[in-house]
């Protein structure tokens, strides 16, 4: 079915069911733009990447492990194919169409009902550009547009400019970049220009999926998450794929969330580079440990309040011998204290510090999911917050904050 032009459309996706066939590299890409959306994505396939899973563990998605049957489709808005197989994504065409669901189709764009444009979004602003069915061309055109509005790239960032050079030409190198802590409009103007750049794309599961979905099509985008206690690729097989395709040529950004030397192992990273003589730069990011207590109103210092803050990992209980973290020094400390990765241990980690001296009613907070729309914050004390914390279900990521500066901006009229 080709001929007649697009008829260029905006979808009100909110509370509305909507269909995901596949749960590989192209699904990971394309659900954060429904989530955010407001759709309620329904994901059928037997295997799932570890970022939508995460998805899957924080409620967000609706997952059926097996494959597509036709009834999925039943009381679906929109489908959306991404499974690699012709035949599969066929049947599910098939399917959409007899029922008059439109579908898009990542293996075969003239076989689609519709089409995702490449989209730039800035506040309230979303450009979306279609390119005849060329994502190429779509995607200059949208850089384009993204360098005019302000927010990306300069006219020298060129995704666009490198968009037609052979992937592999160049010799290879590899860029850390920080992702920010959430919110996609918070990763730098540098990271971003890099990211346009990329051939190859190595994400952490705190990446913020949207920045992902801006990607262009042909960059392979390889999942790095390291769930909990889920499945895990090693820091080698990370090192290994970034000096991999870095020697076979490519540029490759190794996306982390936040700043990639807060409890990133960018470190680690770099050195494996250096070692095996690949190229390797580093870009900053905004970190969680200072965003995620900012936007939730908590200055980390503030005058005559803190004159220092000091960030640690809670991942180790204080007990533990492996432990680098001298708790009953911290709890000697009068500043702020910022708590990443200490959900599981918070209530050793409050009783230490409350038996190494300091009082138990210290103004507490945590801060779930900061920056993003799923932020949720609590505040307490010293004292209680562990029990907060479990009674209301909060989950990682989030970030722990003891201190006076917790209570320092509360009585200022909210946003
Ligand atoms: N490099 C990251 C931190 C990685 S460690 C940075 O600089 O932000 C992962 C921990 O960071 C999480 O367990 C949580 O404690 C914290 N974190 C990351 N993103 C967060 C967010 N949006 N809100 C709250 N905490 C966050």
């Amino acid at each position: 079915m080709s001929g007649g032009n697009l008829y260029p459309l905006g979808l009100r996706l909110a509370g509305r069911r909507v269909l995901v066939v596949g749960g590989g590299a192209v699904a990971t890409r394309r659900v954060p733009a429904l989530l955010d959306a407001g759709a309620r994505v329904v994901l059928v396939s037997p295997e799932l990447t570890p970022a939508l899973r995460a998805y899957v563990d924080a409620g967000r998605l609706d997952w059926t492990s097996r494959r597509f049957e036709p009834s999925d489709l039943d009381d679906v808005w929109l489908v959306q194919v991404a499974v690699d197989d012709p035949a599969a994504a066929e049947a599910v065409s098939a399917a959409a169409a007899e029922r008059r669901v439109f579908c898009v189709r990542a293996d075969d764009r003239t076989a689609a009902t519709a089409w995702t444009p490449a989209v730039t979004r800035h506040g309230p602003v979303t450009v979306a550009v279609s390119g005849g069915g060329d994502p190429r061309r779509s995607m200059a055109v949208r850089d384009a547009i993204r360098s005019f509005l302000g927010a990306g790239p300069g006219p020298l960032a060129s995704g666009s400019a490198r968009q037609g050079a052979p992937r592999g030409t160049g010799a290879g190198r590899v860029a850390l970049v920080g992702a920010g802590p959430g919110d996609p409009e918070l990763i730098t103007v540098k990271g971003w220009r890099l990211l346009t750049e990329a051939d190859v794309v190595v994400a952490d599961r705190l990446v913020p999926g949207l920045l992902l979905d801006e990607l262009r099509p042909d960059v392979e985008l390889v999942d790095a998450s390291k769930i909990p206690y889920g499945p895990a690729r090693t820091q080698e097989e990370i090192n290994r794929i970034l000096v991999d395709r870095a020697r076979a040529g490519s540029f490759v950004v190794r996306l982390k969330g936040g700043d990639p030397y807060v409890f990133g192992r960018g470190g680690e990273e770099v050195l494996a580079c250096t070692a095996a003589g690949v190229p390797v730069t580093v870009v900053p990011g905004v970190t969680s440990s200072v965003a995620a207590p900012g936007v939730a109103g908590i200055p980390v210092t503030h005058r005559g309040v803190a004159h220092e803050f000091t960030v640690v990992s809670g991942h180790l209980p204080p007990d533990d011998p492996a432990s680098l973290v001298d708790w009953s020094a911290l709890a000697r400390l009068r500043g702020t204290l910022v708590v990443l990765m200490g959900l599981k241990n918070l209530a050793r980690i409050t009783a230490t510090l409350q038996v190494s001296g300091r009082p138990a009613g210290t103004p507490a907070a945590v801060v779930q999911e900061g920056t993003t729309g799923q932020q949720r914050v609590l505040r307490s004390t010293l004292g209680e917050i562990a029990a907060v914390v479990a009674g209301a279900g909060i989950r990682p990521p989030a970030v722990v904050v003891f201190g006076d500066v917790v209570t320092v901006l509360e009585h200022q009229p909210a946003e």
